[in-house]
């Protein structure tokens, strides 16, 4: 059998894992949605019938001061249960085993009540935390403790202790959050007061048969953070303490470093959990941008650790355990760590979901049943939304024929895969490709039907997926040579030379910026970038923070764009900073409030404010966004065939496979 070390079980004593793989928390909002334990039931059920070894949920608050938001999800009454009951019956039902993950955010909360050790502000949220009084502390650990009593009466088969990731717990552990005089300051054995009262507590109050995770911060990424030899001592305490297994957590939410993000190298953190290895007898996981079987197999042979969490990989594939163990990993639909529909949307309020599968979280809802009347389908246009329009059909029993004007598949993601930090987007041509064949659709690549050509051929339905084209602004001299338009350059067309200017600071201006900025290295990707990064692979300094080795960018770039303010700010919520930091560190020009004057032989001039400027450049990339490619719709409207426009033929503005690929499953799933 392939896959021999992630799918073997583990025995943790009083109960057995089917397989090492654990599926890690994430906070979806099903958590605060009104009905949602109804969702979430079935979310989590679907995951454990196929064969996830151990869930855990999104963080559940023990008590007001803890939740994440005013309304946040808590369990602190018994009246609470029930709605926790169902998703526990559910997920045994399906065979698995799920736990509750219990966190209080401490200073991270998002509200005016929001609590901690010592009363100091944290840089990622505007409300200042008040110290906890010392009987508030006990009261807090009560809080846990009856929090996992509740949880142990809902069904669930344990808890995961949220210690990590810079909440309450983690805030206790070091001096950076915790100033305190009294007994839950000062010394690290005072510090590490809290985490282990929680946990022995819990092991008490419960006993012996309740699986305990303790998510332990083993890299905290901020100044003066915990250090190797306290986060060992208290990884041997918490096993004392009663805990069953050790969860990995990287970082604090307010580092300044990526942990979970596109341009984190896949495995990049599983050399902690591995240093930790033999140091404690309980299981280990280790986490964090492992997103296929192959690699989460090779970190447990690699002894990096005894089970690998994966969560948002569950998102993108219900099955992925199942696809690993029937061996067809080339049948997952792997996360490409985008964030776009999960952290993205969580982290403002909305409902989480999945870019590359918009059924995630909404399991009650969306389902592609077989169809009642058996369609003949034309998808045209072969990128994200006509791919998934394809298959969506075809998986409802339609047949299905997909036309493609170029000579392989995969539409706006052949060029996003090339940009550094993004080659997980060819993973969503490899899904596709093998679904589509495996589906049983027609695939006619190089091909443009015309429209009486579709109508004679007797389709039922035309699915236009067509997508976009470059937008050509009217400046004088756009057609010089020195012009290039960036998907000529990403398609390697073209190449540009050292002295660049940028037309455009959207999603496709910063990612041209970064593949223009790229230096290849040659060293080993994972050290290249802690190097890049600032993180002390050595452990020697506290939070593990050193100074970033940068890599000067191999071309002079200056990035531009006509309106005023910073660069970047309609990025992506949980990796906007990441493209701004990263473009900064390899010295890109921001060059804000520009007007384009022309493009000659000397460069581009262009003027801010009334002022003439001159970039001497070689080649100007132009940026400028997006029209509407849509050469069929009206033709064949008038014709009157049924026909349905999806993604960036539909509406180029704010273009994005999030929205192209879930319009492509709604429209299928009704189809
Ligand atoms: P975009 O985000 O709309 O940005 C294009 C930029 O070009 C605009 O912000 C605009 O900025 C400038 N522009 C528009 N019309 C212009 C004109 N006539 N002349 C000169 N400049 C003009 O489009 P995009 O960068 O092509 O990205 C498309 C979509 O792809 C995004 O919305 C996003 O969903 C997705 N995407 C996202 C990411 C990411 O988040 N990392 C990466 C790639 C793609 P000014 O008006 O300020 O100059
Ligand atoms: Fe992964 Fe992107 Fe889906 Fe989130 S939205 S689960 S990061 S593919």
């Amino acid at each position: 059998m392939a896959f021999d070390h992630l799918l073997q079980p583990l025995d943790l004593g009083f109960t057995k894992l089917k397989n090492r793989v654990l599926m890690g928390s994430m906070h979806t909002m099903l958590e605060e949605t009104p009905g949602g334990h109804l969702k979430a039931a079935r979310f989590y059920a679907e995951r454990a019938k196929a064969h996830v070894g151990l869930i855990v949920t999104g963080g559940i608050s023990p008590n007001d001061d803890g939740v994440v938001f005013p309304g946040g999800a808590k369990l602190d009454s018994e009246d609470q249960i029930e709605s926790h009951s169902v998703i526990c019956r559910e997920v045994h039902k399906a065979g698995g085993k799920i736990c509750m993950q219990i966190l209080h955010t401490g200073r991270y909360a998002y509200h005016r009540g929001c609590v901690a050790p010592s009363a100091i502000q944290a840089p990622i949220n505007m409300f200042k935390p008040r110290a906890l009084e010392s009987h508030e502390i006990e009261e807090t650990i009560n809080d846990f403790i009856r929090c996992a009593e509740l949880a142990h009466k809902a069904g669930y088969d344990g808890v995961e202790v949220m210690g990590s990731e810079g909440y309450l717990i983690n805030q206790f552990l070091v001096r950076r959050t915790n100033q305190r005089e009294d007994e839950w300051g000062g010394s690290y054995e005072n510090r590490m007061k809290l985490p282990l009262r929680i946990v022995r507590g819990i092991r008490d109050r419960i006993g012996k048969h309740f699986i305990i995770i303790y998510r332990l911060s083993m890299l905290d990424l901020v100044e003066d953070g915990s250090s190797w030899e306290e986060i060992v001592q208290l990884a041997k305490e918490i096993e004392k303490a009663g805990a069953t297994i050790i969860n990995t957590g990287i970082g604090w939410h307010e580092a300044r470093v990526p942990t979970i993000a596109s341009n984190v190298p896949r495995g990049a953190f599983a050399w902690v959990t591995k240093k930790m290895m033999g140091e404690v007898n309980i299981p280990l996981v280790t986490t964090n941008r492992i997103n296929t079987p192959e690699l989460a197999d090779r970190i447990i042979a690699d002894s990096c650790a005894d089970m690998v969490s994966m969560a948002r990989p569950f998102l993108a594939d219900p099955e992925f355990v199942l696809k690993a163990m029937e061996n067809r990993s080339d049948h997952i639909n792997t996360c490409i760590a985008c964030n776009q529909a999960c952290l993205d949307h969580t982290f403002t309020l909305q409902l989480c979901s999945c870019l590359v599968n918009p059924r995630a979280c909404h399991e009650t809802e969306l389902n592609f049943t077989a169809a009642e009347v058996k369609k003949s389908v034309a998808v045209i246009g072969g990128g994200p939304a006509g791919m998934a329009a394809a298959l969506y059909s075809a998986q409802r029993g339609h047949r299905t024929c997909l036309f493609e004007a170029s000579d392989s598949l995969g539409g706006q993601f052949n060029l996003a895969k090339v940009i550094p930090g993004k080659e997980d987007y060819a993973e969503t041509i490899r899904y596709y490709e093998c679904m589509l064949e495996h589906h049983k659709v027609e695939i006619q690549l190089n091909t443009r039907p015309d429209s009486g050509q579709l109508k004679k051929s007797g389709f039922d339905a035309v699915i236009v997926a067509t997508g976009v084209k470059p937008r050509i602004p009217e400046i004088e001299g756009i057609d010089h040579e020195k012009l290039i338009v960036y998907s000529d350059l990403l398609s390697g067309k073209r190449t540009a030379g050292e002295r660049v200017a940028v037309i455009g600071a959207g999603g496709i201006g910063f990612d041209v910026c970064e593949y223009l900025a790229h230096e290849e290295v040659d060293e080993n990707a994972i050290k290249a970038y802690m190097q890049e990064w600032g993180v002390d692979m050595q452990l020697e300094n506290r939070g593990f923070c050193k100074t970033p080795d940068v890599k000067t960018a191999p071309r002079q770039i200056y990035l531009l764009k006509r309106s005023p303010g910073k660069h970047g700010k309609d990025l992506g919520k949980t990796t906007g900073w990441i493209h701004r930091t990263s473009l900064k560190n390899k010295n890109v020009q921001m060059i804000s409030n520009a007007v384009y004057e022309r493009i000659d032989d000397q460069g581009l001039h262009y003027s801010i404010n009334g002022t003439a400027n001159l970039l001497e450049v070689d080649n100007i990339i132009l940026c400028a966004g997006q029209e509407v490619l849509d050469e069929y719709s009206e033709d064949l409207e008038k014709s009157g065939m049924e026909v349905h426009v999806i993604g960036g033929a539909r509406i180029a503005k704010e273009l994005d496979a999030k929205r192209a690929i879930k319009e492509a499953a709604y429209l299928c799933a009704d189809l």
